[in-house]
Parts: C-alpha cells; sequence; structure tokens
C-alpha cells in the first residue's frame, strides 16, 4: 500500500454529510469538524455533483432524503464514489436497511439518535481505515501483482459475462491460452529478475495486441490467457491471432543479449469448441498442448476432429467414487496455536487421499472434481462425522480441543448439511462449540438463500464460523461482522509475504479491523520465527502453519515435532 493505513487521522480528510435535516446535519458537523473537513449535500443530487468535483475520504449519508429512497441513496452515491468510505444512518425501525446497505457496499451503518460523538468518530475512522484495506484486497483479487493483467478469477468472470452474452445474442469470441516454451530455463540461467522483467514484458505486448473490450490475464508461473470478444467486429479471428503472434516476433532486449521468447498458443472459438465455460478453457488448453509439439512460437486452432479423449472427466469420477468406498479417503490434523500461551486450541482437519500403493495425494488435486461430480457431498458428510469421531476421542483422552472442517460451496449449499452436522454432534457426543466450519470469503459473498439458511442454522445450534484464506476473495470487512462470523483466518499468501512492506501493512490492518469487528484472528502458513514474532507483536490470536506443526494423523505429535524445532 503506497500510504500507511494510520496516516488519516492527521491530515483532514473530507467528509461529505448528505442529510436534508438541517438539525441532524448541524449535529454530525459539530461532531466531525475538528478532525475533518466537513461538506454538507441536503440531497442525492447536490451530494453526486460534488463527489464529482472533489475527493472524498467518506460519506456519511441518511437514507430518506427528498430525491433518493433508501438504498437507492447507496447506489447512488457509490456510482459517483466508488473510491469513499461509506456509513449510512438509518431509521431505529429500519436496521434491516442498514444490513442491505453494507450488503450494497457501505462499510457500516448507524441508527439516527443512538450515536454520539466519540461513536460517530469512531465509525468514521473505521470505516475509511475498512475502506482502504478492501480496495487494497481487491486489487490483489482481482489483478496480477506482477503485470497488472487480470487474474485468474477474473478471466473467469469476464469469460462467463462475455459467455451469456453470446448465448443470447448468438455472438462469437474467441479464448486463447498462451504457454511461453522454456521459461523455466530462462527462469535458471538468468535469475528470476530477468524472469520477472521477461513476463512484464509479454504481458505489455499481448496487452497491446488486443483491444480495449478484450481481455489478457497472467493465469499464474508463465501462462497467459487472452479473451477476444468478436461483437461486431472489424477484424477476423485469423488477424487477431497474427497480431498476438506478432508479440513474439521480436527478441526482448533486457539491457544484455536479446532473449528470443516464444510461445505455444491454443486457441478456441465460440461455439465451434465448446458450449460452455469448461469445454472452452480444456479446449484452448488442449489446442495449445498440440502447438507444444511445434517448434517455436507457434499457434494451432481446437477442432473437434483432432479430440479423441473425451474419457478424463467421467474416469476421475468412477476413480473417486471406488476410493470413497474403499475407504481411501483419511484425515490428518494440523494444530491451531493461540499466540498468547503457545496452546493448541484447536485442530484442522484436511481430508488426504491414501492411494493403494502408499502415496499421500493433497486435496488441491482432487476436490475441484469432487466439486464437479457433486461427491463432495457424501465425502464432506464423511469429513465432519470424521472429524467429530477424533475430537470425542481427543476428549476422552481430556483434550479440550475444537477440531474445525472445511467446507466447500457445493457442500455448503446442498439441502442436508444441518442434518449431518447435528446427526455427526450428537453421535459422539460432542459440543456444538467443539467444531467449527471453515468456508470460503466469496461464499459467504454469494448471500443466497441457501447460504443464509445454513449460515444462520448453524450459528443456532452453536458451531463455530470462520472465513478462511480470507483476503483472496471478494473482502468486505463489514459483511463479516453483520453475518456473526466467529474468525477470520488470514491467508497464507500474506503471511508469507510479512517481511516485505506491504505484507506486514495489510496483515496488521485486517488484524485489526478483524478485532474491531469482534473477530478473532487466525494466521494461515506461518513458516518462521520471524513471522511468528510479528504477528505475535499484531496482537494477532492464533497461528497455524509448518513453524507450529504439520498436518499430521495424529495432531499432538506434530506439535510436538514442531516444538522440538523438527
Ligand atoms: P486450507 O483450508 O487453507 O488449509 C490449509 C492448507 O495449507 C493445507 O493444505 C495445509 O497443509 C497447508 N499449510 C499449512 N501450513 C502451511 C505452511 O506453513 N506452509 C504452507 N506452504 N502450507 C501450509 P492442503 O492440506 O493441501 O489443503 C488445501 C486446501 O484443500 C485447504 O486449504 C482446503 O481449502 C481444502 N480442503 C482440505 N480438506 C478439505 C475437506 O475435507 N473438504 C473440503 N471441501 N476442502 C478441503
Ligand atoms: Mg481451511
Ligand atoms: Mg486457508
Amino acid at each position: 500500500m503506497a500510504e500507511p493505513v494510520q496516516k488519516l487521522a492527521g491530515d483532514r480528510p473530507r467528509v461529505l454529510i448528505v442529510e436534508d435535516n438541517p438539525a441532524d446535519a448541524e449535529l454530525a458537523v459539530l461532531y466531525l469538524a475538528p478532525k475533518y473537513a466537513v461538506f454538507v449535500a441536503d440531497h442525492i443530487h447536490a451530494a453526486v455533483a460534488m463527489l464529482r468535483k472533489m475527493v472524498f475520504e467518506a460519506v456519511l449519508t441518511d437514507l430518506t432524503l427528498p430525491d433518493a429512497i433508501e438504498l437507492e441513496a447507496v447506489i447512488k452515491l457509490q456510482a459517483a464514489a466508488p473510491e469513499a468510505a461509506l456509513i449510512v444512518v438509518t431509521g431505529l425501525a429500519d436496521e434491516v436497511i442498514g444490513h442491505r446497505a453494507v450488503q450494497l457496499g457501505a462499510q457500516d451503518y448507524l441508527v439516527k439518535g443512538h450515536f454520539e460523538g466519540d461513536v460517530l468518530d469512531r465509525a468514521m475512522r473505521y470505516a475509511i481505515e475498512r475502506k482502504r484495506v478492501e480496495k487494497r484486497l481487491a486489487q490483489l483479487a482481482h489483478y496480477d501483482q506482477l503485470t497488472g493483467l487480470a487474474n485468474r478469477a477474473t478471466f473467469r468472470d469476464r469469460l462467463q459475462m462475455v459467455l451469456e452474452r453470446a448465448r443470447r445474442k448468438n455472438g462469437r469470441f474467441t479464448v486463447m491460452y498462451v504457454d511461453l516454451n522454456d521459461f523455466k530455463a530462462t527462469n535458471d540461467c538468468f535469475g528470476h529478475d530477468i524472469g520477472d522483467a521477461v513476463l512484464r514484458e509479454v504481458a505489455d505486448r499481448l496487452r497491446h495486441a488486443i483491444r480495449s473490450y478484450d481481455t489478457a490475464a497472467r493465469l499464474g508461473g508463465d501462462e497467459f490467457a487472452l479473451l477476444l470478444d468478436h461483437q461486431g467486429d472489424e477484424i477476423t479471428p485469423r488477424q487477431l491471432i497474427e497480431r498476438v503472434l506478432a508479440a513474439f516476433a521480436t527478441p526482448i532486449e533486457l539491457g544484455g543479449e536479446p532473449l528470443n521468447v516464444t510461445a505455444s498458443i491454443g486457441v478456441a472459438t465460440f461455439p465451434e469448441a465448446g458450449n460452455n465455460e469448461a469445454e472452452l478453457l480444456k479446449a484452448a488448453d488442449t489446442a495449445m498442448f498440440w502447438a507444444k509439439d511445434r517448434p517455436g512460437t507457434s499457434c494451432v486452432v481446437y477442432d473437434q476432429a483432432h479430440a479423441e479423449e473425451a474419457l478424463p472427466r467421467r474416469r476421475s469420477e468412477v476413480l473417486l467414487r471406488q476410493a470413497f468406498a474403499a475407504g481411501e479417503f483419511v484425515l490428518q490434523f494440523q494444530p491451531v496455536v493461540s499466540l498468547r500461551n503457545q496452546r493448541v486450541t484447536a485442530v484442522e482437519a484436511l481430508l488426504r487421499w491414501s492411494q493403494r500403493d502408499g502415496t499421500l495425494v493433497g486435496p488441491s488435486s482432487f476436490i475441484p472434481n469432487l466439486e464437479a461430480t457433486g461427491l463432495i457431498v457424501d465425502v464432506g458428510a464423511w469429513v465432519i462425522r470424521e472429524a467429530c469421531r477424533n475430537a470425542a476421542q481427543w476428549r476422552r483422552d481430556g483434550h479440550d480441543l475444537r477440531v474445525a472442517v472445511n467446507i466447500s460451496a457445493r457442500q455448503f449449499e446442498s439441502e442436508g448439511l444441518m442434518d449431518t452436522v447435528e446427526a455427526a454432534l450428537r453421535e459422539h457426543g460432542v459440543p456444538p462449540g467443539s467444531l467449527e466450519v471453515e468456508i470460503t470469503e466469496s461464499l459467504l459473498m454469494r448471500d443466497t438463500a441457501q447460504t443464509k439458511r445454513a449460515l444462520r442454522g448453524l450459528k443456532e445450534l452453536g458451531v463455530r464460523i470462520s472465513i478462511d484464506d480470507f483476503g483472496t476473495g471478494y473482502s468486505s470487512l463489514a459483511y463479516l461482522h453483520r453475518f456473526s462470523v466467529d474468525a477470520l483466518k488470514i491467508d497464507r499468501s500474506f503471511v508469507s509475504r510479512l517481511e516485505e512492506n506491504e505484507g506486514a501493512v495489510l496483515t496488521s490492518a485486517i488484524i485489526r479491523l478483524g478485532h474491531n469487528l469482534g473477530l478473532e484472528v487466525v494466521a494461515e502458513g506461518v513458516e518462521t520465527s520471524a513471522q511468528l514474532q510479528k504477528l505475535c507483536n499484531d496482537g494477532c490470536d492464533f497461528g497455524q502453519g509448518y513453524f507450529l506443526g504439520r498436518p499430521a494423523f495424529d495432531w499432538a505429535r506434530s506439535a510436538e515435532l514442531a516444538a522440538e524445532g523438527g
């Protein structure tokens, strides 16, 4: 982050008060004037005009205005000043509306007549800080930090959008996968700095090859993707391909020797190569592999005739089903340690596939398939039961440990989740407070009737809810609070960057804001004592990571090993 988050109080940030009742407006001015440069507008129209002219740090708005009712005000103000923190003031009877405003992106709400100067001041300070962190997190969540291109998630979103429009309008578009050849060798030979510079240069060239309404993304490593829309096109797909190929025609100059960078490009067009997102991506990927067989920069357009291997998905489903039936899924447990007293307070259950030949396969490689095939619902139910069974055993052994299970979206939205949880707790005599459910931010933000019901149900049961991989998803901090989440787990990508300035600033901001919302904060992926020290200094509540204990079949052994420095 360019500016430190703490800096705001000193600069007299600008605040706009939107309020048509002069007495209320005057009171708010009185409260805020000592610390902020305060402006007042008495209707939305005037407010929007001011927001267009000047940069405001925050907007405090009433929700009953002459020219905007209720949430209309929120929508209009956000459109006019997407960068400003927004606090709404509701009547006593409409807290629900305040809640809705937060769902729409407001940072907080206050109830009219129920706050004084200090409360308003505090709400204002935290709303501004929250907004800053949310903006930075959104940037991190949507863009690739190295190249500034869209990241994988954003690419998928845009693809979805373009696909829907093309379906409605019988349109056409092209997906391209661009994979650099021998990039690993470049990295090994010239070092990571040169490697990064090459990736940035390639990103620039791709950006220039496409048009403003197309999307270029970095999917990870040396893999790029392009999304080219053909609505009312003046150039043909062939010409677009030529332009992308041209991006690799000249060597990259980085001061020293010119580097010849070549790429393998796979092209899939809608609707020929596939009818949905998965088919198109797979087609582009397959074509890219075909291109790999050719020397230099080459490009292959996917065609059906070329593709005889349609089996993999179906095959993997059969394999997973068999593995589950044969009892090959097992759980490992990783300790979560209190940073106050170093004690293990919880363990997280992590799924593994113990294959017949003895290899232990991690979940990232098969969970997506479990999800895609719906098998996750049954396997996930087993995980919950197995976790409870273990928790009961630990309690009998005299350890008062909570057990955390990961719940994926499809499972969370499945009908039987509540029954499964209740039955598992009852069967093993585990108190609900000893079970914790980890869900992702994006699931929370989906905000469907199903997720709400499940959240409410779990909460009523007394099960704890935590947000996993926090910071990598949608990220609305205020939202967490309104949904009575108990804890957030800072994604390990932040923890691993604790030694860099931005990583440190963001992590401590998340911890502070989490606390401010009454949440416990867990840091994931703690790998070094330096990271642990920083987290302790920042007041983080819990830590989890290899430094504190690796996932193991026997959690106690794992924690001991880490304590011995193993
Ligand atoms: P997660 O919930 O964020 O779990 C933490 C992951 O980080 C685990 O990976 C763990 O082994 C790894 N980890 C822990 N400490 C460190 C560290 O210090 N450094 C590094 N580099 N990694 C560390 P794992 O076991 O491969 O699990 C990956 C993900 O798979 C989990 O991420 C979770 O989202 C998902 N998952 C695991 N078990 C289940 C399950 O039963 N059901 C569902 N739906 N998802 C699961
Ligand atoms: Mg987890
Ligand atoms: Mg995580």
